[in-house]
Parts: C-alpha cells; sequence; structure tokens
C-alpha cells in the first residue's frame, strides 16, 4: 500500500525519481547514486554534526562501492549553518571546482538540502539527499528559501533526483526535529480546509490525483503522536513518507498548494515579526507553523458554527473597502519598506470588484451548508488537534514560540495580506468577520 503510494506520487513528480525509506537501509545509498549518476564522483555536503552521525558512512559506503569521492564539504556545527546566499556560494564552488562530473550528496536535514538543491540546480547537475531528521516538507519541495542581503526568498530549484532516508536514523535525531516535521505534516489537515474553501469559489481547483496521494492517507501518517515521541521506527517512516509524498504533491502541481494554507501564512508573518522563543532561540518553521494552524483549525471551525446568507452579502460589500483605503490599512499595520510594499502587491492582486465580490458570496451563501460539513469531515477538531501537537512534543501555545497576543493579532491580519492564495482568512475576510474573528482568536488560543 505504502509503496503504491510513493510510485503513484513519483509517477508524476517531475524532479524526484527515487525515493527509499526504512530501518537499516543507509548502506542503499550506493546503489542509488551509481543507478541515478552513473559514471559520477561524489561531494558529500554535511555539517560537522551530520557528518558524525552518517556523513562519514556516507563516504565510506560510497567509495567502498567504487564511487569516486571529491573532498566533502562540512561546515561547522556551531553555530549551525544557515541557508544563506554566503553558504549557497560555498556548495556551489565546491561543486564547481570538483569537475563537471561530480554529484552533490547532501547528508542532512533543512538547510545543508536546501544549499545543495540550489546550487546544484545553477549549475545545472542533480543532485540526491541523504536525510538525518525528519522536520520539514522541504526536502522533495522544488525550491528553497535562501536568504540574502537579510532577505528571506524561495528561489525555484529542482527537487533532488533521489532521497534515502533510514528511518534507525531519523529516530535517533533530537527530538524537537521531529516534532517539527510532525507539526508541519498535520497542518495540512487545515490547508486541505483551505484548499476545499478554494476550490469551491474556483480559485484553486483540487487535484484528485494529488489529494489521493497526500490528504487521504494523512491521518494514517500522524495518528500516533506519542509512539513519534517515543522514537518509535514506524511513526517516523511514516512521518518522513508523508513529508515526502507532500514533497512529490508540490513537484506535481509546481505551487505549494498541497503543502501550504493560512497556517504557513501565520508562520511567515511570525517570522517577519521575528519573534523569539522564550530562551531568546528561533521557534523552528514547524513550531510556527503548528500553532498556525491551531489558528486556522479555530478560524474554520468558528466560521462555519455561525451561518452565512444571501441576505448578509450587502453587509458584506459594504464593509468591504476600496483599494486605496486598503492599502492605507496594510501600510499601517505591516512594516514598512519590502514588506509592506511586496503585501500590497499581493493583496491588489486579489482584490475584487463589487460584482466579483458579489458573485463568490453568493457561491459561499448557497453552498454553506455542503461546505460545512465537508470542511468539518476534513478538520481535526481543535481540542484534539491541540492534544496531539502536544503528544508529539510541539509547542501548542503562542508564549512558547515566543508570539505575543498582539503577534497574534498582527499575524491574523498580516497573513491575509501577504499572499495571493485563497484560504480562510479570505473567507473570513470577504464575508466582513475578520476584525471580529481576529480579536476573539486572541482570547481562544
Ligand atoms: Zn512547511
Amino acid at each position: 500500500m505504502k509503496n503504491d503510494l510513493i510510485t503513484q506520487a513519483l509517477s508524476t513528480a517531475t524532479d524526484t525519481r527515487e525515493f527509499r525509506v526504512g530501518k537499516g537501509i543507509l548502506p542503499q545509498t550506493t546503489e542509488v547514486f551509481k543507478s541515478n549518476f552513473p559514471g559520477c564522483a561524489a561531494l558529500v555536503v554535511a555539517d560537522e554534526t551530520t557528518w558524525r552521525v552518517c556523513g562519514a558512512e556516507v563516504e565510506s559506503l560510497l567509495k567502498a562501492g567504487g564511487v569516486e569521492c571529491r573532498k566533502p564539504l562540512i561546515f561547522k556545527a556551531e553555530p549551525p549553518p544557515t541557508a544563506t546566499y554566503e553558504n549557497l556560494c560555498a556548495v556551489q564552488e565546491a561543486l564547481e571546482a570538483a569537475g563537471q562530473d561530480t554529484r552533490a550528496v547532501a547528508v542532512g536535514s533543512g538547510t545543508i538540502n536546501d544549499l545543495c538543491k540550489c546550487a546544484s540546480d545553477h549549475l545545472k547537475r542533480p543532485y540526491m539527499c541523504v536525510a538525518t531528521a525528519a522536520s520539514v516538507d522541504g526536502y522533495a519541495s522544488f525550491g528553497a528559501p535562501i536568504t540574502k542581503d537579510g532577505f528571506k526568498k524561495t528561489w525555484p530549484c529542482a527537487a533532488p533526483l533521489a532521497i534515502v532516508a533510514d528511518s534507525a536514523i531519523l529516530a535517533d535525531a533530537p527530538r524537537h526535529l521531529s516534532a517539527s516535521g510532525y507539526a508541519d505534516l498535520i497542518a495540512k489537515v487545515p490547508s486541505g480546509a483551505d484548499w476545499i474553501l478554494a476550490d469551491a469559489v474556483g480559485a484553486d481547483p483540487i487535484r484528485d490525483d494529488v489529494w489521493a496521494t497526500t490528504q487521504i492517507p494523512l491521518r494514517g501518517w500522524t495518528d500516533a503522536p506519542a509512539a513519534l515521541a517515543a522514537g518509535d521506527g514506524a511513526a517516523m517512516d511514516n512521518l518522513f513518507t508523508g513529508l515526502a509524498l507532500t514533497g512529490f504533491a508540490m513537484q506535481t502541481t509546481h505551487t505549494s498548494r498541497p503543502a501550504s494554507g493560512a497556517e504557513h501564512l501565520f508562520s511567515h508573518c511570525w517570522e517577519m515579526l521575528e519573534i523569539r522563543c522564550p530562551d531568546g532561540s528561533h521557534p523552528s518553521h514547524g513550531d510556527k507553523v503548528g500553532v498556525g494552524a491551531l489558528s486556522t483549525t479555530l478560524l474554520l471551525e468558528k466560521f462555519f458554527s455561525e451561518p452565512f446568507d444571501r441576505n448578509q452579502i450587502d453587509a458584506a460589500v459594504a464593509a468591504y473597502p476600496d483599494f486605496a483605503r486598503r492599502e492605507a490599512f496594510i501600510r499601517a499595520t505591516l512594516p514598512p519598506g519590502r514588506i509592506a510594499d511586496e503585501a500590497v502587491e499581493a493583496s491588489r492582486a486579489k482584490h475584487l470588484d463589487e460584482a466579483a465580490l458579489c458573485e463568490r458570496l453568493g457561491v459561499i451563501a448557497d453552498r454553506f451548508d455542503e461546505l460545512k460539513k465537508r470542511v468539518e469531515a476534513q478538520l481535526i477538531p481543535f481540542a484534539q488537534f491541540r492534544e496531539m501537537l502536544k503528544a508529539a512534543g510541539c509547542p501548542v501555545e503562542p508564549a512558547q514560540i515566543g508570539a505575543s497576543p498582539h503577534d497574534v493579532l498582527l499575524a491574523t491580519y498580516g497573513a491575509q495580506m501577504i499572499r495571493n492564495r485563497y484560504t480562510i482568512l479570505d473567507l473570513v475576510y470577504e464575508t466582513g468577520r475578520l476584525p471580529a474573528y481576529a480579536a476573539w482568536l486572541v482570547g481562544k488560543l
């Protein structure tokens, strides 16, 4: 069943050809490398930690299998490498110096993989990845978030040609890494509800094949958070498979829609606000996405607990501002400069004229009961969702990731402004309920 799913997901993925996950499969790295990069040399890229975990072993295995290995590139462990333009250049230069026939083998989790992904793409060379933690859904996605001149931007670049994940290694990774991956994966529950809504208003039709390889198996991948926290191999296998298949779905659709809804927009807002955990550390991607997913679950539940019918359309249209007023509000809400400028452009792109707004609200009013049923069937109820995240070791309160009540309020408004992607936030905004719901949410989390 699992292998069928993987085969199905890979059949439409544009970049990744091979994916292996399982306990004790690290030695298969050699065979995977040789069959995907025949005649090529390998350049192992790691940091001091992942080198110790399995980077050195990967290199020995490759050498023992007759693969020529260039001098490995090993980043310092302290401070841990980040996905900066400087580090990207370091990988690219090492690959260039190693010669045309060299392929990168990224040994690590998010950052090392993103650096190799981007550097390899710049040189038009495929690469492979040996995962050391089930921490993000970005392993198999196209594109890598790289920070240049203080701004993080997702650069489009090809996903790895092959991925090897030994669940015994994943299970040994620090717990907070798999907790972060768990939150990133289970967040696909409310983001699936966002997709149902976007499909209903014609903004983003659901692809049934992608839904089948991501949303249908999602509950099974995420139903054992306590076992995952205890380092259970099967739970780890499921988590990594889910994260990888979400990545393949992004390759298939060439958007991040299968992986990301309003909860990721909350996360982006908190990142822009540069929130810090009580101990001064940066909350991880999954930590922010998890609290964001709790926020959007509450908003989805709240919206569908209060019927919307055609009698409410006139009031909603009257409350919808013209774009000049809208732009002024965005600039008064978000930090000035690039963040506000980009939000104004994203909001302009999705601003509706009166006729379009009336039509959309008519669809919501006419289909309210049907959508309520579908969304409720999709969601994990808030209290249960919170318990599952907690059992996996994820933060569930804004304060745990350093978000004050004001940061929650700001993100609820801001998340709706920064991206032209239809989610529950747009539904709440366009029906005129955002101010009331934002204030309500702060007290509920
Ligand atoms: Zn994510």
